[in-house]
């Protein structure tokens, strides 16, 4: 992971001429090809707990798409430390996702979905664990303090000239991340890419510190149709927004995140004032489904 890679692209003025002093866009997917954007902000600190508190590897959870499962399968092989996902539900055909976390010496371990629903139950988790060696255990989406801490790590890249950083929420565990670490001046917006997406409020305020549940907000409106769910809207979005900034999202959080930017700022939700800071957090690996749809991949 080379943070030498990360840079801020100043986004084409397509949409938001007038209507905003600044839009950029950090470029968190370009620190690495696998471990990309956000997820190795939420690993490193945990990695780095189990090889000090001498477990022998990484046990989490996913879905076959997850982006958290294919950087922790790599991040943990670069630890040389062995790593198991709990994934949920069966796959006649395993997934590209999946088949990448397996490349990286991931071991792949099917529950159902009643089982899998049991990933935060203390008891249910330790006769999973029991039934391996010494593993240290991460939440799904690497949500748990250690993740939250790293990423606000990330406020490394974000000066306080910026009044709003904008970003996807999958987890929570980025958002609260850095609104913990970033001046409470700042403005934070997430964008929930799941249907009724607002129920995660209570959970990422629940970890904020004190002094810092305030200047942030969570928007739900631009699902498209639930979690991993797309339309030709998006696609055409994502291509025009390629075209115009050689920039590619992916469709599962940032295309959806920058189509309601888009939309917001259109509505003319900010003052023209305000400089805006979006957060490409990676996940383009998660496009191998769409592929034939996007021009940069054809
Ligand atoms: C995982 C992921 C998110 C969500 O991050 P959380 O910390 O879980 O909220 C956002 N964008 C991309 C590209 C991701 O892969």
């Amino acid at each position: 992971m080379d943070e030498r890679n990360v840079r801020i692209d100043s986004l084409h003025p397509s949409f938001h001429l007038g209507k905003v002093a600044s839009l950029d866009m950090l470029r968190l997917d370009l620190l690495h090809p696998v471990v990309s954007g956000n997820k190795w902000y939420k690993l490193r600190l945990n990695l780095a707990h189990a090889q000090r508190s001498s477990f022998r590897g990484i046990l989490t959870f996913g879905g076959g798409y997850s982006n958290h499962l294919v950087a922790t399968a790599y991040a943990a092989m670069i630890y040389n430390m062995p790593s198991v996902a709990v994934i949920r539900g069966r796959y006649d055909k395993l997934t590209p996702t999946l088949i990448a976390c397996n490349e990286w010496g991931m071991e792949l371990v099917f529950v159902s979905t009643e089982d899998y629903a049991q990933k935060t139950n203390p008891q249910w988790l330790n006769e999973l664990a029991a039934s391996f060696d010494n593993l240290f255990i991460i939440p799904e989406g690497g949500d748990n303090e250690w993740g939250r801490k790293g990423a606000g790590l990330i406020n490394r890249f974000i000066s306080s000239d910026y009044t709003h950083v904008l970003l996807s929420v999958g987890s929570g565990a980025t958002i609260t991340g850095l609104r913990n670490a970033l001046h409470a001046k700042q403005r934070i917006c997430g964008f929930a890419p799941m249907k009724r997406g607002s129920y995660l409020a209570e959970h990422i305020a629940q970890h904020l510190n004190d002094g810092q549940n305030t200047n942030w907000e969570l928007f739900d409106e631009w699902h498209f149709g639930g979690f991993g769910k797309w339309n030709n809207e998006l696609i055409n979005f994502m291509n025009q927004f390629y075209y115009t900034n050689n920039i590619p999202l992916d469709i599962v959080y940032t295309g959806k995140m920058m189509f309601g930017v888009q939309e917001l700022v259109r509505r003319g939700e900010f003052k023209q004032t305000d400089k805006l800071l979006c957060i490409h957090t990676g996940g383009l690996q998660g496009n191998l489904s769409v592929a034939d749809a996007l021009i940069w991949q054809r």
